[in-house]
């Protein structure tokens, strides 16, 4: 006898939806504007990574690495992290490669969270926590990032943490908001950890985009903080091969073993021949990473100075790549999803409507996230629109 399926899905899919900033990449594509919405460079990679992954294939290494990564990408990551931050890792205990942050997230949250154990984000947040929260069964808490310059209350922060609490996210710098955490800021969140007896989660894969003035400083740094912190990064950002999906896990072995399995249930591995060439480009020298992030600068203001000119109110990011701008002053009180709407139909522009960043009621309601991780030629077509709305 034929009977059809009951239908029946796992609730946890229903407490999240599809991903807002690829919807606005589809919307984009639909208007044929310019896609300021999702974070990926629409730029080649530079030659010598592209190079490098082309020799792996030619050379063969096209069948499985070890399931937490090759060994020359986890050495090359390791003497890195040591030569930036002085840290001492152990490439063979500590060191995942992942496919993606977004994969290392997962995984840490799967290995380290209990039904129920609660989170910490700071809002604005990542898109992506929720659904993970969702699927690994945490409870968030969320503290606010105070605009304009997103700084927290003390004791916002430590109201928020109490028994229950497992961990904290801490994504610096920030995206959406470019905020770079300082190290006063830091010592804060690492003492309240040590406290409540709590882990660090840091989604650092913006380090090396950071400007002016503002510096990097990972959490597994700040003293007590290395054995109690997973610091996830990855390469997608820096060497502007977001669609490789390489990312990686810092993790002392107690956190690193448990890490390690779920990694390799999920996905058995990041993809081998596009390790080696993330080894060979972490490898190579240190002037890339100035070079980088003056490079970013620059397109930051070429969307900046129009967005202020236009109305928009926006605080200069301090790191990654991405303007929250308040628009209140151009109409459209309240309803960021109208306004990005406007944006994509009339100016020919597509953002991020800024309430995809928040769960607090109301805020982001006058914001919307547009990035600057886009050509120059591309950055200046959207800065003549904007100038016309
Ligand atoms: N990290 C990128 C962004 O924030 C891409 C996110 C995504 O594809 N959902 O835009």
């Amino acid at each position: 006898m034929l009977s059809a399926p009951s239908r029946r899905v796992a609730s946890r899919t229903s407490v999240f939806t599809e991903s807002v900033i690829r919807e606005m990449t589809r919307l984009s594509q639909v208007h044929g504007a310019l896609n300021l919405a999702q974070g990926f460079p629409d730029f080649p990679a530079p030659d010598f990574v592209k190079q490098a992954a082309v020799d792996a294939i030619n050379a063969d290494i096209n069948q499985y690495a070890i399931t937490w990564g090759s060994e020359r990408l986890r050495r090359a990551i390791a003497a890195k992290v040591q030569r930036f931050y002085g840290l001492d890792v152990d490439p063979d205990r500590e060191v995942t490669v992942t496919c993606g942050a977004t994969e290392a997230m997962m995984a840490t949250q799967l290995a380290l969270i209990e039904e129920g154990d609660e989170i910490i984000v700071f809002e604005p947040f990542y898109e992506n926590y929720v659904p993970d929260a969702a699927m690994s069964g945490a409870k968030l808490v969320f503290v606010t990032l105070e605009a304009p310059d997103f700084t927290f209350d003390p004791d916002a922060l430590r109201a928020a943490f109490s028994p229950r609490t497992r961990a904290i996210i801490v994504n610096t710098p920030n995206n959406p908001c470019g905020k770079v955490f300082t190290r006063d800021e830091l010592e804060l969140i690492a003492e309240l950890c040590q406290e409540f007896d709590a882990i660090c989660i840091t989604d650092e894969i913006y380090e090396h985009i950071i400007f002016g003035g503002a510096r990097h400083i990972p959490m597994a740094t700040i003293p007590g903080m290395a054995d109690r912190t997973v610091t996830i990064s990855g390469l997608s950002k820096t060497f502007s091969v977001t669609g490789w999906r390489l990312g990686y896990v810092v993790a002392a072995p107690w956190l690193s073993d448990a890490i390690r399995k779920v990694h390799d249930f999920l996905t058995v591995g990041a993809p081998a021949p596009l390790q080696e060439a993330g080894a060979i480009a972490i490898e190579q020298g240190d002037d890339y990473y100035p070079e980088l992030a003056g490079m970013y600068e620059h397109k930051c203001d070429i969307l900046l100075t129009p967005l202020l000119e236009a109305g928009f109110k926006a605080h200069r990011p301090e790191g990654a790549y991405y303007i929250m701008a308040d628009f209140s002053a151009l109409g459209f009180h309240g309803d960021d999803s109208a306004f990005a709407d406007h944006m994509i139909r009339n100016a020919g522009v597509a953002p991020v409507p800024g309430s995809s960043f928040f769960v607090s009621p109301g805020a982001g309601a006058n914001l919307v996230r547009l990035t600057f991780s886009k050509s120059d030629e591309t950055l200046t077509a959207a800065a003549e629109r904007i100038a016309r709305m």
